[in-house]
């Protein structure tokens, strides 16, 4: 699959999470072309207000995987990190994260595209 196709799966898993009365985030980690795990916000659901999609993504991906090192997988994300998933991001050992096609989060920082959001 090519990076837009993993996007959709992203985009298609927010729109579930509106439906469900969550912010509209989703996202999408990736280990050798195949999907590992797929995840909205569940911030309102549960209470949490850390429990964005990719810091879900993030603790999922490390319990089915059983490792704290994920530089071997992507994360696709329907919007730029806020602070803490992009840290959660850096603890992860993520080599790049898609927040659209082309776009990798590292050069998104260096660049000053990334912005923070309140997403719940
Ligand atoms: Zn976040």
């Amino acid at each position: 699959m090519r990076d837009d196709e993993f996007m959709r799966i992203a985009l298609e898993t927010a729109w579930n999470g509106v439906k469900q009365g969550e912010a509209p985030f989703g996202a999408c980690l990736v280990k050798e072309g195949r999907v590992v795990v797929r995840v909205h916000n569940v911030a309102r659901r549960s209470w949490d207000i850390t429990a964005h999609a990719e810091v879900q993504a993030i603790r999922d991906a490390c319990r089915m995987l059983k490792t704290l090192d994920l530089s071997d997988t992507v994360l696709y994300a329907t919007c730029e990190p806020c602070p803490m998933c992009f840290s959660a991001s850096v603890w992860a050992s993520f080599p790049g994260s898609c927040t659209e096609p082309g776009s990798r989060m590292p050069s998104g920082w260096a660049s000053g595209r990334f912005r923070s959001t309140r997403p719940v």
